[in-house]
């Protein structure tokens, strides 16, 4: 199946309206097929802007958190790029397409063959990927242009700091939990590095030498695997990644992520689902309103003992249409009767014959038509008012009455 609109929405939505504007990051994530990089079966949320789980724990990031991440490593297509934490490989995918070479590590052996499989198969060469710590880094491959770390470090690792060129860029999530940062430093000297904070973020933990450990009183637990759960109190460790699996106590919003990706969400949600409603409102209207003009449902007839009433029952005020209240021949006089207040929407056209005499009887105003065994008598009503909405009449014709309605479209 071609994702490939699919893929183009996902950046349209999720990513340049959410500030991304680097042409070299959007342009490679309208390449690169993100739902390669997710298990069998979740192809279908791969275009989703959230983490999905690849196993042993882990997750393939949220597109629009990549996105920023790589925008603020600021690559150039001769740069040479460090990933920490290949994961899926999706976002190492993504900076081969801009930079000039990728270096990515992993701890989990399998994700990073999966990984690596997947680079084989998309015929991506310029990645080399390791399994190993990667809070040491790749220090045979440094000096780096750009590092990107995509599991939270308890501080930045000093490992990483040495890798970097001068003028170099690290991107890293630094805390725990909620408490979590991103941050870029700019490596400015032989010592000293430019620290910028880039906003709240999630992100599973870094866990290795120079990072959070199995035994790490702070961390008790790993990443979070789909459904949402994050831990934060020590307990027993049993990790699927290594480190301890500790006490889950909370349910948060997302196992990883931008901190405010939520409520942004959550907005944009609302506006999206508001639109739609007045879309479809608008939808429905028209076609009321094209079936109102002369379509099939847009009039009908109700029969009486002594005639028939045709009345449209979907109307626009800009397209005036007729209700005909027919008698049969008959050689009687025949009654007709009908509301007031009908009356001042619809007006009468014509009368043929006209009626012989008119009263006002029980809060109606009636018509007394006389015997024309020869021919039909009718009245035309014309819709005068301008006011939509629905238009109910009852209608007298002889002993019977009925109500019928009409509705008025702009
Ligand atoms: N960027 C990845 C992607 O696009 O799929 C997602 C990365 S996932 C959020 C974080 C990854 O970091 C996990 O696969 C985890 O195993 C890995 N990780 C954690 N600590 C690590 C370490 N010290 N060295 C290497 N990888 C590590």
């Amino acid at each position: 199946m071609d994702m490939t609109r699919i893929r183009d929405r996902m950046v349209e939505h999720h990513v340049t309206r959410r500030g991304i504007r680097d042409p070299g990051v959007t342009e490679a994530m309208r390449t690169v097929p993100r739902e390669k990089f997710v298990p069998p079966g979740s192809e279908e949320f791969a275009y989703e802007d959230a983490p999905l789980s690849i196993g042993e724990g882990q997750t393939i990031s949220q597109p629009f958190i990549v996105a920023l991440m790589l925008e603020k490593a600021d690559l150039d297509a001769g740069d040479t790029v460090l990933e920490v934490g290949t994961g899926s490989g999706y976002a190492s995918a993504l900076m081969s397409r801009i930079a000039r070479r990728v270096y990515s590590i992993e701890r989990h052996e399998r994700l990073a063959l999966e990984a690596k499989e997947r680079f084989e198969k998309l015929g991506y060469r310029n990645i080399d990927v390791r399994v190993g710590d990667g809070s040491k880094g790749w220090a045979e491959a440094a000096p780096f242009d750009a590092i990107i770390v995509s599991a939270s470090a308890p501080e930045v690792p000093t490992a990483l700091k040495e890798q970097l060129g001068l003028g170099g860029r690290l991107i890293i999530p630094v805390g725990r939990g909620e408490g979590q940062r991103l941050k870029r430093l700019t490596r400015t000297g032989a010592t000293a590095f430019e620290e910028e904070d880039l906003g709240g973020v999630r992100f599973v933990p870094l866990i290795g030498e120079d990072a959070w450990t199995a035994t790490h009183p702070m961390y008790t637990a790993t990443a979070p695997s789909l459904p949402k759960t994050v831990a934060s109190e020590p307990s027993s460790p049993q990790d699927t990644q290594g480190g301890g699996m500790g006490k889950i106590d909370k349910l948060p919003t997302l196992p990883e992520g931008v901190l405010d990706h939520s409520e942004f969400q959550q907005r944009f949600w609302a506006v999206q689902r508001i639109s739609w409603i007045v879309f479809t409102l608008l939808l429905v209207t028209c076609l009321l309103g094209l079936l109102g003009r002369g379509g099939p449902f847009s009039r009908q007839t109700l029969q009486l003992p002594d005639g028939s009433v045709d009345f449209p029952i979907i109307s626009r005020w800009n397209a005036p249409e007729d209700m005909t209240v027919t008698f049969t021949p008959s050689s009687e006089d025949r009654v007709f009767t009908i509301d007031p207040a009908f009356l001042q929407t619809f007006s009468i056209q014509g009368v043929d014959p006209p009626q012989k005499a008119t009263f006002t009887r029980a809060g109606r105003i009636g018509y007394v038509f006389p015997a024309d065994p020869a021919g039909p008598t009718q009245i035309v009503f014309r819709l005068q008012t301008q006011l939509p909405g629905r238009l109910r009449a009852t209608i007298g014709m002889g002993g019977e009455t009925r109500t019928q309605s009409t509705f008025i479209f702009p």
